[in-house]
């Protein structure tokens, strides 16, 4: 497109919250074949709310319940993910201000959290392959995970000195309009994918609901990263939209990056173009814009 076309597309897109940085993207948006969308924080709100608990105390009773979950708050206190405060915001409603003091704190990347309590015992808050891998034994708790999981909960388990203390049901409801913007990507002739570090239940539950047939679970930034560098190489034309520090790199790979709005500011500076309405509806807006205007300079 000549430079003014491309100009009244940026306009029209800004007038609909969509804020173009860099006129090449809104360029490239009419060819796009695919559409790489991350789940939490961009087809869900992003808000979870833990909705289910799990606690396997010792003795019993409710000391050791506030044990536990002063644990769990100590443990998320130090972590900046989304999970961490639906996690903290729980235990302080149920069990009051008494957060443990944790030590050697480290957050494992798609994994969860680690540290240590006051008496030396290992800590560990996060999902399943974060405890597997420690050799936790996750026993008859898999069986209860996978129905939350299957009513589209995140699942994050607590072991305390490698035994299984607590398992939470986290909801983390779509938002209000990601149903219909899918629908009219897939009628605009998308592919649209779903990219998530997320497990594979909780995905299934998520992309079933909205339509979408093709998702990958389990995935590390990298993960995500090197899947669209696959797709392009395979000759699509790919953009991708995210809100988190763990999409910039899959952002900035991206023929066209898309960040919502209310994300991190690492994510909006990876990609060409914000959704100030953290909207897919978005989305199609530029590409249906971007498509208009080649049209009519044709
Ligand atoms: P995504 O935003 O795509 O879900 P992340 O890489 O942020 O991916 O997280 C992947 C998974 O790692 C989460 O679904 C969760 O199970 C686990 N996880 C990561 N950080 C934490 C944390 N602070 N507390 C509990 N679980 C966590
Ligand atoms: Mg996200």
């Amino acid at each position: 497109a000549t430079p003014i076309s491309t100009m009244v597309g940026v306009g029209k897109a800004a007038e609909q919250g969509v804020l173009v940085r860099n006129g090449e993207a809104l360029q490239t948006a009419s060819r796009l074949t695919t559409l790489v969308v991350d789940k939490t924080g961009t087809l869900t709100e992003g808000k979870p709310r833990v909705t289910e608990a799990h606690l396997f105390s010792a003795g019993g009773g409710d000391d050791d319940e506030a044990r536990l979950l002063g644990l769990v708050a100590g443990l998320e206190r130090g972590s900046e993910h989304p999970l961490a405060s639906a996690l903290v915001s729980y235990c302080e409603a149920r069990a009051g201000d008494t957060a443990a003091e944790v030590r050697d704190f480290t957050s494992v990347t798609g994994g969860g959290v680690r540290a240590s309590d006051g008496d030396g015992h290992a800590l560990l808050l996060g999902n399943a392959r974060l405890l597997e891998e420690a050799g936790v034994d996750l026993g008859d708790a898999a069986e209860r995970a996978s129905q939350w999981e299957k009513q589209a909960r995140t699942v994050v388990y607590l072991a305390v000195g490698g035994e299984l203390a607590a398992l939470f049901g986290i909801s983390d409801p779509l938002r209000h309009d990601t149903a219909t913007a899918v629908r009219r990507l897939q009628a605009d002739g998308l592919r649209v994918v779903m990219l998530t570090g997320d497990n594979r239940h909780t995905a299934a539950a998520i992309a079933a609901e909205l339509g979408i047939d093709d998702f990958q679970a389990g995935l590390l930034p990298e993960d995500k990263h090197a899947e669209i560098e696959r797709r392009q190489q395979a000759g699509e034309v790919v953009g991708m939209v995210g809100d988190g520090i763990n999409d910039a790199p899959a952002l900035a790979r991206a023929d066209v990056g898309f960040a919502i709005g209310q994300g991190t500011d690492v994510a909006i500076e990876s990609a060409g173009i914000t959704l100030m309405r953290g909207s897919l509806h978005g989305v199609a807006a530029a590409i249906e814009i971007s498509r208009a205007t080649l049209t009519n300079i044709k």
